[in-house]
């Protein structure tokens, strides 16, 4: 069983060094008699930024040095001793980064629904991001057909969703992005009405300014940093922040401080992070709505997939340096 286990804890940027492949024995893999344990052989991992968070020293680290990491994934039933999860089903979940993973926790084990869409889906447009995006966009940011939203980290797993979800309501939708690649993307593919290229502009207020001259009612936050700041001058008044993530600041010994707060005052704005583990009562709702979409052809998805557990670290570090075009996955096995 080839596995991608952590060296040592992770602190400030990820290097491919702080992880390591190695093999085990298989034979011992075998769902213990009388348990409700899942065997599952591993085909596609998803990567995202929150698994740099399991990597680093807590209180009570999900990963630890020299123990597998830990994450979403998707993958078929090969043994199970679980009622609801027959041999030859597809799950996706809560899982290891190796070739095959017994799983004794099944709360975040859940059936595929719909098997007629690319399975790795379910690590990003019909998984944990994709949920994301819709949760954050339609539960957090209040939207209104015609309002004027802003996506940063745009193209990436989360942010390509929020802004097609975003066009689908009839709102005006610009997103921020690392490359002319990515902000090709945006405009052609996704059919954001603008896009820009973050990295090549030197006053990022005034891009805002540019694009939004009558200012933004709903802000998709993914990165802080000195981008919230930008975005807090241009924002309307009882405009929306719906705060997903900041991935500018994961890898800082310390994080930067944010210098416009005062703005959400004077512009009456709803500021409201959101943790989507709290939502997982609303998963079947998003599968069944998203699902139809990808049916009826009006959501496209990108994925950026890396083939081999041996190329897991380097595509998990890359989230971190913008390599990634789209939803990062690691394929581990396509069948
Ligand atoms: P992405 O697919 O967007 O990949 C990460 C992207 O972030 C990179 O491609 C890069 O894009 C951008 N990035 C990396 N470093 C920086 C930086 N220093 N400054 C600005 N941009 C940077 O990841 P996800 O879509 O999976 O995640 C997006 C956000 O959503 C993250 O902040 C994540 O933590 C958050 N999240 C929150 C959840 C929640 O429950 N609240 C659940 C899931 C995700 P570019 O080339 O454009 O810079």
């Amino acid at each position: 069983n080839k596995k991608v286990v952590l060296k040592d804890f992770i602190t400030g940027f990820p290097k491919e060094s702080d992880m390591e492949i190695v093999t085990t024995d298989t034979v011992r893999l075998k769902v213990p008699e009388g348990s409700k344990a899942v065997l599952l052989k591993n085909m596609y991992l998803s990567c995202d930024p929150y698994t740099l968070w399991r990597m680093r020293k807590h209180d009570e680290p999900p990963s630890v040095p020299g123990s597998v990491i830990t994450g979403f994934g998707v993958g078929k039933v090969v043994d199970s001793s679980h009622p609801d999860f027959k041999v030859g089903d597809f799950v996706w979940g809560m899982t290891g980064w190796e070739e095959y993973s017994l799983i004794t926790e099944t709360e975040m084990l859940f059936k595929i629904r719909y098997t007629d869409v690319p399975l790795s889906y379910y690590t990003g447009l019909l998984g944990m991001a994709g949920f994301t995006a819709y949760i954050g966009f339609h539960e957090i940011s209040s939207p209104k057909k015609g309002e004027y939203v802003f996506v940063s980290a745009a193209s990436g797993a989360v942010g390509q969703l929020v802004g097609q979800l975003a066009k689908l309501m009839g709102c005006y939708v610009v997103g921020s992005a690392g490359s002319d690649e990515k902000v090709n993307l945006l405009k052609n593919k996704f059919g954001f009405d603008e896009a820009f290229n973050y990295k090549k502009e030197p006053d990022l207020s005034a891009a805002l300014k540019r694009l939004f001259p009558e200012g933004i009612d709903i802000y998709f936050e993914n990165v802080g940093g000195p981008m919230l700041d930008a975005v807090l001058i241009n924002m309307r008044n009882h405009g929306r922040i719906a705060v997903c993530g900041m991935i500018s600041q994961y890898s800082l010994e310390k994080p930067e401080g944010v210098h416009n707060l005062l703005y959400v005052i004077a512009k009456r704005i709803r500021m409201e992070g959101f943790n989507i583990g709290d939502f997982l009562h609303k998963y079947h709702q998003f599968e069944e709505i998203i699902g139809e979409y990808i049916k009826d052809g009006k959501i496209t998805y990108v994925e950026d997939k890396a083939e081999g557990l041996e190329n897991a670290p380097a595509a998990l570090v890359g989230l971190f340096a913008g390599r990634n075009v789209g939803k990062q996955l690691v394929v581990v096995s396509h069948e």
